[in-house]
C-alpha cells in the first residue's frame, strides 16, 4: 500500500469524506474552529490518489442507505492507513456495513430532532470512553436518520445510547475506529465541538496549529512556484472577496498582478472612485480602471425585462474585459512577460457544491464570478485559473482581510450585485434613473451607518419604481416615481427577512430622500421576506 506523503501541508489535516450531508462542512468548519486544518473531498476520493497523509479521517452523514443498490462506499484502503477513523450517521452505518451486510436495516421511525443520549464511561473489558472524555453523562444531540445500526459489528463495543439507538455511539475494541448516529458538528447538539476536539486532537493527536498567518504563508508560497515569472489577470468589483485575493495576488507577485475594474455605469456613489483609493493607494495593487459607462448606458437604453439587463451586463462586461486583457498583453509581452493565468475569488462553498458525493468529475460546475468570464478567459484565450481562496469559509475570509489591514467597511460590506444599480431601476435604466437611485440609496445606507445598524443588516439598498404618484411640494402639485427600500437578516442568503426598523428611522430617511433627490414622491419599505420574495428586486 503507498502512503501518502506528509509533507504538503505544514499542518496536521483531518480528512473528511463526504457522502453528500448537508452538513459536512460543517464538520470541517468547527475542526478549523479549533484551529486544525481540515479538508472535504468527495467519498470516491481513493487513498492512492491522495497527496498527502491525514492524521485521522471522519466519515460524513449521506442521504443514501448503505445497503442500498448504488450507494456510495469508503475505499476500504482507508482503514489500512492505521489513522483513527470517525465516522458519523451514514458514516457509522457505512463502518457497521463493511463488517456485516445484515448490521443495518430501514429502521420503523424516522429519528429527526434531538435526543438525549447516555454515555458510557467504561465497557466490560475496561475500555475507556475517550470520544466522550469531558462531556457530560448525559447530553442533548441532535439526529437525523431513518437507518438503524441493529447489530454491533464484530470487534465493536457500545460507547452511547439513546432511546430509539441502542447503538448510538461504538467504538472498535482494539482499533481507533468510531462511529455515532448523532450530528456533532450541528449547533443542535450543544457539546458537538467537544466531542470532534476529543477525536481529533486527543485520539488523532493533530496539533492545534492552523492559522490564519500560516494559511496566508503557504498559500503565497504555492502562487509563486505556480505562477512563476507569468503574469496574473483578474477583475476586481470592490466587494471583499475581489478585494481579498488581489491583496493576496499581489503579496506573492506583485505587479505581475493586474486588477481590472469595469465601470458599468451602474456603480454607487463615488463607488469607482473608493475602490481606485482603498486598491491603489492602501494596497499597492496594481490596478486599471476602464470606464466603459457611457458603452453599458447605450446598450441598456429600451431594456426593460431584467433578465434581459443581465445578459447584456455580462455580455458587455466581457467584451470590454477581453479588450483590457489583450492591451496587458501587449504591454506584458513586449517586456518579455506573458499573461498566463486568470484570479477567480471562487470560496470554499463553491468549492463543496461541485465536489458532489457522486464524484467530482460528473458534477463539476463553473462557477462565474462575473456571468461567464472564467469559462471565455480560460478556454477561449487559454488561461489558466488560480483561486487563491478556494479553502476559505466567507468569514474566514473578512477575517483575512482584516489581518490585510484591509478597511472595515469594505470587509464588512453588504454583497452587491454584478449588474450594479441596473437591476435596482425597474423599468427602464437611463442614466437620469440611475442617478435618483443612486443618490437615494447613498442617503439610505448612510443613515443606516450613522446608526449603527450596518452590521446587522445583511443587504440594504434603495430601488426605484417607475410607476408615478402624486405628490406635493411647495403648494405645487408633482407626479414622480418613487423610491422603495429594502434590508434584509439573513445568515446565509437562501432565506431573508426583511429588517425590523424603528418606525422614526424610516420615517427620516423617507423624508430626506423626498427633500434631497429630485424626482421622488414617494418612499415605501419592502417588508417581503425571501421565499417567497427575492432580496434584489430582479
Ligand atoms: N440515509 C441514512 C439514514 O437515513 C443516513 C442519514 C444521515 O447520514 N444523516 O439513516
Amino acid at each position: 500500500m503507498a502512503v501518502p506523503d506528509d509533507s504538503v501541508h505544514q499542518w496536521d489535516t483531518i480528512l473528511t469524506l463526504d457522502f453528500g450531508s448537508q452538513y459536512t462542512h460543517l464538520i470541517t468548519r468547527r475542526l478549523r474552529e479549533l484551529n486544525v486544518f481540515s479538508e472535504m473531498l468527495p467519498c470516491t476520493q481513493k487513498l492512492a490518489d491522495l497527496k498527502w497523509k491525514p492524521k485521522g479521517i471522519i466519515l460524513s452523514g449521506g442521504p443514501y442507505s448503505v445497503y442500498e443498490e448504488g450507494a456510495p462506499h469508503v475505499d476500504p484502503a482507508f482503514f489500512e492507513l492505521g489513522v483513527p477513523i470517525l465516522g458519523i450517521c451514514y458514516g457509522l452505518q457505512e463502518i457497521a456495513y463493511r463488517l456485516g451486510k445484515d448490521n443495518v436495516v430501514a429502521g420503523t421511525a424516522r429519528e429527526y430532532g434531538h435526543a438525549d443520549l447516555t454515555a458510557k464511561r467504561l465497557d466490560g473489558e475496561g475500555h475507556v470512553n475517550r470520544l466522550f472524555a469531558g462531556l457530560e453523562d448525559h447530553v442533548k444531540v441532535w439526529m437525523s436518520h431513518g437507518d438503524k445500526l441493529v447489530k454491533l459489528p464484530e470487534g465493536f463495543h457500545t460507547i452511547a445510547t439513546t432511546q430509539n439507538s441502542e447503538y448510538a455511539g461504538i467504538a472498535h475494541e482494539t482499533k481507533p475506529i468510531y462511529g455515532i448516529q448523532f450530528h456533532p458538528e450541528v449547533t443542535h447538539t450543544p457539546d458537538g465541538t467537544k466531542l470532534l476536539k476529543n477525536f481529533a486532537v486527543d485520539i488523532c493527536g493533530a496539533k492545534q496549529n492552523w492559522t490564519m498567518a500560516k494559511f496566508v504563508d503557504q498559500e503565497i508560497a504555492r502562487i509563486r512556484k505556480l505562477v512563476g515569472d507569468d503574469h496574473v489577470l483578474g477583475a476586481v468589483s470592490g466587494g471583499v472577496d475581489s478585494t481579498v485575493a488581489a491583496k493576496l495576488m499581489k503579496e506573492a507577485i506583485g505587479d505581475r498582478f493586474h486588477a481590472v475594474l469595469v465601470n458599468n455605469g451602474c456603480m454607487r456613489l463615488n463607488e469607482c472612485e473608493q475602490v481606485h483609493e482603498t486598491l491603489t493607494k492602501h494596497l499597492g495593487i496594481n490596478l486599471t480602471v476602464v470606464d466603459a459607462s457611457k458603452e453599458f448606458l447605450d446598450g441598456l437604453k429600451g431594456v426593460t425585462d431584467p433578465e434581459q439587463k443581465r445578459k447584456f451586463i455580462g455580455g458587455k462586461f466581457i467584451d470590454v474585459f477581453e479588450a483590457q486583457v489583450e492591451k496587458i498583453e501587449a504591454a506584458v509581452e513586449h517586456s518579455g512577460g506573458k499573461v498566463k493565468w486568470f484570479l477567480q475569488g471562487t470560496l470554499y462553498p463553491d468549492v463543496i457544491e461541485s465536489l458532489s458525493f457522486k464524484g467530482p468529475s460528473a458534477t463539476i460546475k463553473t462557477h462565474h464570478n462575473v456571468g461567464g468570464l472564467p469559462k471565455r478567459m480560460t478556454e477561449g484565450q487559454g488561461l489558466k485559473l488560480i483561486e487563491p481562496l478556494r479553502e476559505l469559509f466567507k468569514d474566514e475570509v473578512r477575517q483575512l482581510g482584516r489581518e490585510f489591514g484591509i478597511h472595515p467597511d469594505l470587509v464588512n460590506r453588504h454583497p452587491f450585485p454584478g449588474p450594479g444599480l441596473s437591476i435596482r431601476v425597474l423599468g427602464e435604466v437611463t442614466p437620469e434613473r440611475i442617478e435618483i437611485a443612486r443618490k437615494a440609496d447613498h442617503i439610505f445606507i448612510s443613515m443606516i451607518r450613522e446608526a449603527g445598524l450596518y452590521d446587522k443588516i445583511a443587504q440594504a439598498y434603495a430601488a426605484l419604481d417607475p410607476t408615478k404618484a402624486v405628490g406635493v411640494m411647495g403648494d405645487k402639485r408633482v407626479h414622480a416615481e418613487m423610491v422603495i427600500l429594502r434590508a434584509v437578516e439573513t445568515t446565509d442568503f437562501m432565506t431573508a427577512t426583511a429588517f425590523n426598523f424603528p418606525h422614526e428611522f424610516i420615517t427620516r430617511v423617507a423624508t430626506r430622500i423626498i427633500n434631497e433627490v429630485h424626482g421622488v414622491s414617494r418612499v415605501l419599505y419592502d417588508v417581503s421576506s425571501k421565499p417567497p420574495a427575492t432580496i434584489e428586486m430582479e
